[in-house]
C-alpha cells in the first residue's frame, strides 16, 4: 500500500493545470512529448494497415486545403505535418498529436468543396493543438490510479474532483475513440478561426454538418457520436462566425484555390 502511495503521489507531482486555446481549464497529466510519441507510433500502424491512396490529383487537393490551415496554427506548430490520405469508403479523418494527420477518401465526397474539407481539417487540428488526446489520457489514467487508490486520494486531496471526473469518464483510451462533447465544440471553435485566418468561407462549415447530417445511419463516430446535435452545432457556429467578426478576426491570407 505503501508503494502505491508514493507512486500515486509521484504521478500526481507532474500534474499540471493548463489551459486550452479557448480558456477552459485543463487536466493534464501526460507530457506532450509522450503524446507526441504515441501519435507517430499509431500513425505508424495506421499507415502499414490501411490503403494509402496514390491518386495523385486528390494527395495534392488535400494538401492545398491543408497547407493554408496549419500556416495559421500558433507559432512553433506550423510545420512538419505529415498528411495521408487513406483509400478507404470510411467517412472519417483525424488528427494526432505528433503531427499527423489522416484524411479518408470518404469523407470527400461529404465535403463538397474545399472550403468544407478546410472545416474537417481546421476541427481535426484544434483536437490537437488544444492537447484533447493528452486531457483525454490523463483523464483514463487518473480513473485507473483512482480505482486503485481512491480511499487515499479521496482525503483531502486537491486532486479528488479532478479523480471523480476520471471515474465518470471510465478509462478508455484509442486514437479513433470519440471525444466528447466539451472537445467537440471547443474543436469546432478553434477549427473556425483557422479556416477564417486561412482565407476560407466559414460559412460552408455550416453546410459540412448539414452534409454530416445528411448521411444518417452512416455518421462517422469522430464527427457525430458524441457531438452535439446538429442544430446547436451550426448555431454555434453562426454565433462564432459573427463574434470572430467582431473581434476582427480575417483572412491573412489569399483565398486558397484547391480543386479536386
Ligand atoms: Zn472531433
Amino acid at each position: 500500500m505503501k508503494k502505491m502511495l508514493v507512486f500515486i503521489l509521484t504521478a500526481l507531482a507532474v500534474v499540471a493545470c493548463t489551459q486550452s486555446p479557448t480558456g477552459r481549464s485543463q487536466f493534464i497529466m501526460v507530457d506532450g512529448d509522450t503524446m507526441a510519441k504515441m501519435g507517430v507510433e499509431s500513425f505508424t500502424a495506421m499507415k502499414q494497415e490501411e490503403k494509402i491512396s496514390t491518386d495523385k490529383s486528390l494527395n495534392r487537393y488535400v494538401q492545398c486545403v491543408a497547407t493554408p490551415i496549419l500556416k495559421t496554427l500558433p507559432e512553433g506548430w506550423q510545420d512538419d505535418w505529415e498528411i495521408v490520405v487513406f483509400d478507404s469508403e470510411q467517412v472519417n479523418a483525424f488528427a494526432l498529436p505528433g503531427r499527423k494527420i489522416g484524411v479518408y477518401t470518404g469523407i470527400l465526397s461529404v465535403a463538397e468543396n474545399a472550403d468544407q474539407l478546410a472545416a474537417i481539417i481546421g476541427h481535426e487540428v484544434g483536437h490537437v493543438i488544444a492537447n484533447h488526446s493528452g486531457e483525454r489520457v490523463s483523464q483514463s489514467t487518473a480513473a485507473n490510479m483512482a480505482m486503485q487508490g481512491a480511499s487515499i486520494l479521496s482525503q483531502g486531496s486537491d486532486y479528488q474532483q479532478a479523480i471523480m471526473t476520471g471515474l465518470g469518464l471510465g478509462a478508455q483510451f484509442g486514437v479513433l475513440l470519440p471525444y466528447s462533447r466539451t472537445h467537440e465544440s471547443e474543436a469546432d471553435v478553434i477549427g473556425l478561426k483557422y479556416l477564417i485566418e486561412a482565407g476560407f468561407k466559414p460559412e460552408e462549415s455550416m453546410s459540412l454538418w448539414e452534409n454530416m447530417n445528411k448521411l444518417g445511419g452512416e455518421r462517422p463516430m469522430e464527427f457525430m457520436s458524441t457531438h452535439p446535435a446538429p442544430e446547436t452545432r451550426i448555431n454555434n457556429l453562426a454565433q462564432h462566425i459573427k463574434q470572430y467578426q467582431s473581434q476582427g478576426v480575417k483572412a491573412k491570407f489569399s483565398r486558397p484555390n484547391c480543386s479536386k
